[in-house]
């Protein structure tokens, strides 16, 4: 077969590991691999090159994706998409391999309604993707979080500070939960565990008068303005409070042992089922094993809680 593979939306670490593995499993199984520039993007402008083994030495270690990544509002229009078929067919190009976020899975169904074997690897650091217990790009965010936690509470000890810290997840509150538990955070507000203001502000009050040194909050992103929130807090609680925004800094960096054997086993499995004739589907990890589900089965469907939850009453606070 010929088998494109690119990647789409938020780039994220171990997205390269991912494309290795596609290529090196696909050329041992037989198969020519086309890597496709900034993604759907490249697709529509027929921007693709034959990639060999070699192509790929070095790649494990390297943060972003080496084939670049794109949001391609065009990608949107149906005679934008038949002309992407069109780049595909004219290559004879039979099958694609997608890694990306939600908004990827659903170009790829779109490709699939046009007659393209399309197989959708999860690649996001928010791990918000359904069908899959964690997402390629994941674990290395959450250690960039971790890492900035860490020192952000070496100067709120110093300076008897309450640091707000707002990470990224849209729609899923992990990045916060896992950082926040792996950063002893006072306080984790996500979507899923969303957040008391006045109880916040009276426990941090009680925490100024148990004599405590400092507070770490960590918040998900698009809650609330985390700067007025620190204001707020500062006048009201009697610890002095500053917000930072951690920002682009989480996508980027070497992809941590995990994502690197996540994006390598998703890879090689894609092409696994390839070699079986299963497409329209996307995989995932689910206790430890690689999974496949349809598409329709994932797309815009919400995660189920995280049972990490728990701890967060346990062990926060
Ligand atoms: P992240 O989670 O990092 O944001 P994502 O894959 O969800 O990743 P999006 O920007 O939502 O990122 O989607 C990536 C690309 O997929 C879009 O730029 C667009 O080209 C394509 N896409 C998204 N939704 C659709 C759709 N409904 N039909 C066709 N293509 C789509």
């Amino acid at each position: 077969m010929k088998i494109g593979v690119l990647t789409s939306g938020g780039d994220a670490p171990g997205m390269n590991a991912a494309i290795r593995a596609v290529v090196r499993a696909g050329i041992s199984s037989g198969h020519e691999i086309y890597g496709i520039k900034d993604g759907y993007q490249g697709l529509v402008q027929d921007q693709m090159d034959l990639l060999d083994s070699h192509s790929v030495s070095g790649m494990l270690s390297l943060g972003g994706t080496f084939l670049g990544t794109a949001r391609s509002q065009e990608f949107l229009q149906e005679e934008v998409r038949l002309k992407a078929v069109e780049n595909l067919k004219k290559r004879e190009i039979d099958a694609l391999i997608v890694i990306g976020g939600d908004g990827t899975y659903r170009g790829a169904m779109e490709l699939s309604k046009l007659g393209i074997k399309t197989i959708g690897l999860p690649g996001t650091i928010d791990n918000d993707i359904a069908g899959t217990d964690y997402t390629i790009g994941f674990y290395t965010a959450v250690e960039t979080i971790v890492d900035a936690i860490d020192k952000l509470r070496d100067t709120s000890t110093s300076h008897q500070r309450c640091s707000i810290v707002e990470v990224m997840g849209r729609y899923s509150g992990d990045l916060a939960l896992f950082a926040g538990i792996c950063g002893g955070a006072e306080f984790i507000i996500t979507p899923e565990n969303p957040m008391d203001k006045k109880a916040i502000i009276k426990k941090l009050k009680d925490h100024k008068a148990q004599g405590r040194r400092h507070a770490i909050i960590v918040i998900t992103e698009k809650i609330i303005d985390v700067h007025a929130f620190a204001k707020e807090i500062s006048e009201e609680s009697g610890f002095s409070s500053r917000a930072t925004v951690l920002g682009y800094i989480q996508r980027g960096g070497s992809p941590c042992p995990e994502d690197r054997i996540l994006g390598s086993r998703m890879g090689s499995y894609a092409i696994d089922l390839l070699n079986q004739d299963i497409y329209g589907v996307c995989v995932g990890v689910r206790d430890s094993r690689m999974v496949h589900l349809p598409f329709a089965n994932v797309v815009g469907q919400k995660k189920p809680k995280n049972e990490l939850y728990s701890l967060v009453t346990r062990v926060s606070s």
